[in-house]
């Protein structure tokens, strides 16, 4: 099964996407990649979704990326004596450790790391960014605000502290439960929320010891004023656009994501736009003319992968929501405006010989009649390096490592097929051509460009490349061993 579209789709799941026959329709229509929420759901619910998808995968012969996405340290309100309280402009309100219930006046907020960091004239929000509290005074174990935007307060909301960096562990307590969990049955990407420095990166790293690659999703001020340390420590980013606006004006949204699409491809490393894509589809089965922009400026941008929410996991057209990101996918990349705009986006320092040879696939591949890039990696990263160059014919990238193939499935143009593992590069030119064949890229009279590391037991090596037939008796007769 092939896709006819370089960008990937990540569909989040949820209790609209709960059940084989809707998984699997997500993934027909093109999702490349489900995301589990761990905020939602308990692991109970986590670990069915994750054997279906798995179920999946064999049913259908595809390597599928499974992303688990972490709360993260999200700080929330206590609760009311009534539930919720109206707070109006100019009142005074004040937040504090004590355990009884809210009122008017004031409410708990369980946390005593902020007291410890906040200043007078520091901003909060709450629910969303949609109230505003200014700290006018606050000690170790209280602050007192003016409300400068009011509105209804209730139980548990969310607070955001954008000013501050927090001395906040990056993980909390269900956070390392919930890692462990999702490790040991086998995920393929952690998503950390509210990373604000590389040390964050560094600790959910050692705490998967190699189980999963490491995102880092990108919603606060400190996460993007450290982003190139954040970006050199994590596996791939989150463009994570809905805490990123609240705690930033959203104007200031679209050039951080732009600037974040350009330093990823740069340094080969995937990332995601995501958040209200299709936010409308949640409720209506056609998305808004705004909204499908939106996702075509993405793609234009170069992300390598476009997510759904709530649109996939608790709306009413999950599957109408991955078909319009499929559709305006294909839209785009066959516009000459994409070609050309990715074309001059394209980094022309060459570092490495790995680097080198890819490039040089590329140019091959565009200036003849080949029909597709065969790359082998055990790693993954020439693989990355190949789709970094963005080249106009397909890229199959072959590897025998199973989570590596899965883990590809993020990255933009990769077709990752499982083959067994190759001693010596004839053997590896012809699993090419079988799988070109098989997967429908190319016939029997087409060429193709094969990359690969010689020899094959040490990763990061690529170092040889040849233009090979697809007839397995011209591969060998064409052989000079
Ligand atoms: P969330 O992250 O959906 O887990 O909040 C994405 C975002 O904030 O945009
Ligand atoms: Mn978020």
């Amino acid at each position: 099964m092939r896709r006819l579209r370089n960008v990937k789709i990540v569909a989040t799941l949820g209790p609209a996407s709960n059940d084989y026959e809707t998984i699997r329709a997500l993934f027909e229509a093109g999702a490349d990649v489900f995301r589990l929420n761990m905020s939602h759901g308990d692991h109970s619910e986590i670990a069915a979704r994750h054997a279906i998808i798995r179920r999946i995968e064999s049913d259908l012969g595809r390597p599928i990326a499974i992303l688990a996405d972490l709360q993260g340290p999200k700080l929330r309100v206590g609760v009311f004596a009534n539930g919720e309280e109206d707070l109006a402009v100019g009142q005074d309100f004040r937040l504090d450790l004590d355990k009884a219930d809210g009122d008017a006046t004031r409410v708990c907020l369980p946390h005593p790391e902020i007291f410890a960091a906040l200043e007078p004239g520091a901003t909060l929000l709450v629910n969303d960014g949609k109230i505003r509290l200014r700290v006018k005074e606050c000690g170790k174990d209280h602050a007192d605000c003016e409300v400068t935007v009011g509105g209804v307060i209730s139980n548990r909301k969310g607070v955001n502290v954008p000013d501050v960096v927090l001395p906040l562990a990056a993980l909390s307590k269900k956070d390392r439960k919930d890692l462990d969990f999702v490790c040991d049955l086998g995920v393929d990407w952690l998503a950390l929320s509210f990373v604000q420095r590389p040390e964050d990166v560094a600790e959910a790293r050692d705490l998967a010891y190699g189980r999963a690659a490491i995102l880092s999703k990108i919603e606060k001020p400190s996460a993007v004023k450290n982003f190139d340390a954040i970006l050199a420590a994590s596996d791939g980013i989150m463009v994570a656009r809905g805490d990123l606006g609240v705690e930033l004006p959203v104007q200031n949204v679209p050039p951080i994501q732009k600037r974040l699409v350009r330093k990823c491809r740069a340094a080969a490393k995937p990332v995601i736009v995501a958040t209200q894509m299709l936010e409308s589809m949640i409720e209506s089965p056609m998305p808004t003319r705004a909204e499908v922009s939106d996702v075509a400026a993405a793609i234009y941008e170069g992300a390598d992968a476009v997510m759904l929410s709530a649109e996939s996991a608790a709306g009413s057209f999950p599957i109408e929501a991955v078909t319009t990101m499929n559709a305006v996918a294909i839209e785009v990349e066959s516009d000459l405006t994409y070609r050309e705009v990715i074309e001059a986006s394209r980094g022309g320092r060459k570092e490495t010989v790995a680097d080198a040879i890819v490039s040089a696939a590329r140019e091959i591949a565009e200036t003849t009649e080949i029909k597709a890039i065969c790359c082998f990696s055990q790693s993954g990263t020439t693989a990355s390096l190949v789709a970094r160059e963005r080249p106009r014919v397909p890229i199959l990238a072959m590897t025998h490592v199973e989570g590596t193939a899965r883990r590809l499935c993020l990255t933009w143009g990769l077709h990752c097929v499982m083959v067994r593992a190759v001693d010596r590069f004839k053997g590896a030119v012809v699993a090419s051509a079988r799988a070109a064949l098989a997967e429908g890229f190319a016939t029997r009279e087409d060429l193709i460009v094969v990359t690969a590391g010689v020899p094959f037991n040490m990763p990061g090596t690529t170092n040889i490349l040849r233009v090979a037939p697809c007839e397995e008796r011209l591969i060998f007769a064409g052989d000079p061993e």
